[in-house]
């Protein structure tokens, strides 16, 4: 059997989320054998992101975890609550006997259904390039002779692993048989959250690249503008209560 996906995704309440986690849905619902861990960061599994799991017709896991205040100021890594308790949930919940590859899938990225089979042959830790990131059209490891030698990237290229969250997998025993590796807040710097998680777990010549040899681009780190509601009325509600 094809080794499942499991794709992690952190998420939190705000006028764009059912929008955001519905694109998300019907990109992964094509996707065969897989599982996805949707993280809320909130001290509650919210009523709308359960009754929109419920209806998905998909294989999930829904945990929530709330980040603390004092990490939610600007230039702060974002999610890594969220992420880390996927991350014991696979460990508690998965064994050797299962196979699989694990994925961070924020929820405002675009992904190709091609990115996932790309992805499904991971052995250790694959990579491949992120389009609309770093400052550039694409960010991607440099390859020769099949291996990563370096890194083309607008942003901080002396990072061990200049790469985004989109831009790699993790086979799910390397998750399993490196059970202390997580994200990192204490002593991470913005922007290290991946080269801290990845140095925990696998150097930069063992890494795998995908997408041929990192030449094309199956993800986007897109990212949604704020709503404008300056119109929403202060006094006279709608006669009806609607969830967006
Ligand atoms: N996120 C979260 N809590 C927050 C902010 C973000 O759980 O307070 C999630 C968000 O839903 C997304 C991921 O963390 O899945 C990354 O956040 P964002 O897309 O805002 O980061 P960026 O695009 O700047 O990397
Ligand atoms: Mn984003």
């Amino acid at each position: 059997a094809l080794p499942v996906i499991y794709a992690i995704t952190p998420t939190y309440n705000r006028p764009v989320q059912k929008a955001e986690l519905t694109r998300l849905a019907n990109t992964f619902r094509q996707v065969p054998r897989f599982h996805w861990i949707v993280v809320e960061d909130s001290s509650v599994r919210t009523e709308l992101v359960v009754r929109f799991l419920a209806r998905s017709g998909m294989q999930y896991t829904h945990l929530n975890i709330f980040t603390p205040r004092r990490f939610k100021r600007t230039g702060m890594p974002r999610a890594t609550e969220q992420r880390n308790t996927a991350l014991s949930w696979l460990r508690s919940h998965r064994s050797s006997k299962d196979v699989g590859i694990v994925f961070f899938a924020d929820d405002d990225n675009t992904y190709s259904l091609e990115l996932f089979e790309e992805m499904r042959s991971t052995r250790g830790v694959s990579v491949w390039p992120v389009g609309l990131v770093s400052g550039r059209r694409y960010e991607r490891p440099i390859v020769e002779k099949g291996k990563v030698v370096g890194w083309y990237t607008g942003w901080r290229p002396d990072r061990p692993f200049a790469i985004d969250m989109a831009g790699f997998a993790v086979n799910l025993q390397v998750v399993l048989g490196s059970p202390r590796a997580l994200f990192k807040r204490r002593g991470s710097q913005p922007g290290m959250q991946e080269s801290d998680f990845l140095k925990q777990i696998t150097k930069v010549g063992e890494l795998e690249p995908k997408a041929n040899n990192c030449t094309r681009v199956l993800v986007w780190h897109t990212r949604t503008e704020k709503v404008n509601l300056g119109n929403e009325p202060r006094h006279r509600q709608d006669s009806v209560v609607i969830e967006v």
